[in-house]
């Protein structure tokens, strides 16, 4: 079972990278983002709570992150299955300390960090031309990966999307909050030894073939 987060700026692809893992390998993706998202779309107490930080680009205070996150952890811990991605959490080093004595209350361990980076001249076009399904939450891009029909979701014709954050300003905000916040977790995990570097430049098909190399021996593929 693996056991593994992705690290990287907004836009770098990580999300897109965690959608291609779980579909050929059945690993799951646990997205912090999406969680967030659906609560407020749903305008539950969570999304009320958090509602303002997203659209801002900031981020939810630490202690709601982490025990939004504690459950999906323990569930994902409690079933065999090939394992799970963290895609959008930790995102500071008091959320990473704050991993480290649940996974171990869990009697686990990650296998591995992956950092995705990318030329920030790149992340821009990467955002602005990204599109969600709010239903499924797959993710398309209108020039590098875009729907079989315009604005429709592939999987589920729910209408795509243009994320609110995705917006210049906020997008501005979100690679400083980056920088600030989430970019020390690099140095927290290479001194673990768990880092590996994964350049996120070319092709979704490129990058996901650096992903496995990185990741290592993957699970038999599984059709899902
Ligand atoms: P993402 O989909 O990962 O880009 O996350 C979208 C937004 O959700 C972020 O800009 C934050 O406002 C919030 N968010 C997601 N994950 C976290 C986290 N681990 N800690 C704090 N805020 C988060």
């Amino acid at each position: 079972m693996k056991r593994l987060i992705f690290l990287g700026p907004p836009g770098v692809g990580k999300g897109t990278q965690a959608k291609k893992l779980s579909e050929r390998y059945g690993l799951r993706q646990i997205s912090t983002g999406d969680i967030l998202r659906e609560a407020v779309q749903q305008a539950t107490p969570l999304g009320i709570q958090a509602r303002s930080y997203l659209q801002s680009g900031k981020l939810v205070p630490d202690e709601v992150v982490i025990n939004i996150i504690g459950e999906s952890l323990k569930r994902a811990d409690s079933h065999l299955g090939a394992g799970y991605i963290l895609d959008g959490f930790p995102r500071t080093v008091l959320q990473a300390e704050a991993l480290e004595k649940m996974l171990k209350q869990n009697r686990v361990s990650l296998d591995k960090v992956l950092s995705f980076s990318l030329n920030e001249t790149e992340l821009i076009p990467r955002l602005s031309g990204r599109r969600s399904c709010p239903s499924c939450h797959a993710i398309y891009h209108t020039e590098f990966n875009p729907p079989k029909k315009a604005g429709q979701c592939d999987r589920c014709q729910a209408a795509l999307t243009l994320r609110e954050d995705d917006k210049p300003e906020t997008v501005r905000e979100r690679l400083k909050v980056y920088r600030r916040e989430t970019a020390p977790l690099l140095d927290y995990y290479r001194q673990k030894g768990l880092l590996a570097d994964v350049d996120a430049a070319g092709s979704m098909e490129d990058v996901l073939k650096r992903v496995q190399q990185a990741i290592g021996d993957l699970p038999a593929v599984q059709k899902v």
